[in-house]
């Protein structure tokens, strides 16, 4: 009896929990990858540089498989259709793929399964995208944890050596596609080619190996040099997290080895922490799938939103980078241009949005969801939530981020505005936060005027800051 892994958000060959388990039942092993049209039809974007991503990565993988006598079936269309065609072609006993958790791939799972029982044919899910998942980490009285510091703590008292151990079994055998099958081109799938490796992209497990072994050499600096943007001071593995080139494991395991559980490494302690929120959205996300839709917190859905014209052409204004703000401008530049966004800089300008313009959080998290590389629902919609105050976080929402003074702190010489804003280059440093203090003859004299070389500021913090209290005092006394 053969089985068929079906890859998914999981393109590597090593430590791969799905593949590893059908391989050590001992059985002939097929590998298939399915372009998925759910997923890939309403994309707005035809230069979709996460299509290009996973082309190039199914490339790499289908060449590491084959040369262990395997490679890649590789099919476009849809799940439910697709897999139990496969399956059945194959003559598999059963389907194997690592689990997901958004609600529309649970739906998907679900109808593929059905269809695959119909059959005859079997569908297991493990869990490889989490290091912890399920029942694994939960309140003394068995509950979920809505708050990530508790979390943490009992994530970290449940971690057990097993938990990282790399998912490889190696009795049975994998299994060849003939000859003609192969990766299709990004036209085959309707799609265009992109600016991904002019930008410095590199996909597959090659791509994340690379910036692993450079970021281990800095790993006890992240502490230090995480929030700010203009310094190289983050892994930027988090495209390869979205789709599986690395696994979570491994950097789990790193992290450890470079200290992150003993005292004294609180850079290697940081990052883990990071991988740690990774795993507490998911679960947040399996557990409520609400918050897809809706606020996490229900009073906060009681919030009006502004709408209507000037609320459009405020979002238009964010989207673009020109608000008027430099340090939001040049983040949503940076997202536009390259489709990657600094952690800091995503939480500043998802607070400009939902607190200095009073713009429905759901409208930034679709946007980001549009251009984010590394875009993933758990992560993004926690992000919003978080930013909105309408998540799991134990900060009041009258705590409001003020672009200006974060700009001050993280980016304090304005390196990382001048990159994506060169049109500030000549701005005296303490003028590059909020080029409008200039006075007119300040502005005549670096050539920098306020609307007209750069907007003028979009609102006023402190105003907009008066109008966010206000809003968000429905949440006090729910209707
Ligand atoms: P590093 O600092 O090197 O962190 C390592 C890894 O830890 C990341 O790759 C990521 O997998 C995980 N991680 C770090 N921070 C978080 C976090 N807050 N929540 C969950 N996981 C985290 N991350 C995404 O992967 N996809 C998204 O769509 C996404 N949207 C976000 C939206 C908002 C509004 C905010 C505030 C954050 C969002 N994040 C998202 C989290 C974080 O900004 C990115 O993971 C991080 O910037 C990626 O860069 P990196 O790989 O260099 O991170």
């Amino acid at each position: 009896d053969s089985i068929l892994v079906w890859f998914r958000r999981d393109l590597r060959d090593s430590d791969h929990v799905a593949l590893g388990e059908a391989l050590r039942r001992g059985r002939r092993v097929h590998c298939a990858f399915l372009f998925d049209r759910e997923i890939l039809d309403p994309l707005p974007r035809r230069d979709d540089r996460r299509v290009d991503f996973i082309r190039q990565s199914l490339l790499e993988l289908d060449t590491a498989l084959r040369r262990r006598g395997g490679g890649l079936w590789v099919r476009h269309g849809w799940a439910a259709e697709e897999i139990p065609k496969l399956a059945g072609e194959l003559g598999v006993a059963a389907v194997f793929a690592n689990r997901d958790y958004e609600p529309q791939a649970k739906r998907r799972d679900a109808a593929v399964s059905a269809a695959l029982h119909a059959g005859g044919i079997a569908f297991e899910s493990f869990k490889d995208q989490a290091v912890l998942d399920g029942d694994e980490v939960l309140t003394q009285s068995g509950r979920p944890f809505t708050v990530f510091s508790p979390y943490k703590k009992a994530w970290l008292k449940r971690l057990t050596e097993d938990d990282w151990q790399p998912g490889e079994g190696e009795i049975g055998t994998l299994a060849t596609p003939p000859g003609a099958q192969r990766v299709p081109a990004l036209a085959e799938l309707g799609f265009a080619a992109t600016d991904l490796r002019a930008l410095g992209f590199v996909p597959g497990m090659s791509g994340a190996r690379q910036l692993l072994d450079d970021f281990l050499g800095r790993i006890s600096r992240y502490r230090q040099q995480r929030d700010f943007p203009a310094l190289k001071g983050v892994s930027y593995l988090s495209i390869h997290l979205r789709f599986g080139t690395v696994s979570i494991r491994e950097l789990v395991s790193r992290a450890i080895a470079a200290g992150a559980l003993r005292a004294g490494n609180e850079g290697a302690a940081t990052w883990l922490s990071e991988l740690v929120w990774r795993d507490f959205y998911f679960m947040i996300l399996d557990r409520f799938p609400y918050v897809a839709e809706r606020a996490f917190k229900p009073a906060y859905d009681a919030v009006a939103w502004e709408q209507g014209a000037p609320a459009e052409e405020a979002f238009a204004a964010w989207c673009e980078g020109r608000t008027g703000y430099p340090l939001v401008d040049a983040a949503m530049r940076q997202l536009n241009g390259t489709g990657y966004m600094h952690n800091r800089l995503r939480m500043v300008s998802a607070s400009f949005l939902s607190k200095d313009l009073g713009i429905d959080w759901r409208r930034g998290e679709a946007y980001f969801a549009a251009r984010l590389n590394d875009f993933d629902l758990a992560a993004n919609n926690g992000g919003w939530q978080w930013a909105a105050s309408s998540g799991c976080d134990a900060q009041p929402y009258f705590r409001i981020f003020n672009p200006v003074l974060q700009s001050e702190r993280f980016d304090p010489a304005g390196k990382f505005i001048r990159r994506y804003l060169p049109e500030l280059s000549a701005v005296p440093d303490r003028f590059i936060h909020a080029p409008w203090r200039m006075s007119p003859a300040e502005q005549e004299a670096c050539g920098v005027r306020i609307g007209r070389e750069t907007p003028a500021p979009l609102v006023d913090h402190q105003q907009a800051r008066q109008l966010t209290l206000e809003r968000y005092a429905v949440v006090k006394s729910p209707a």
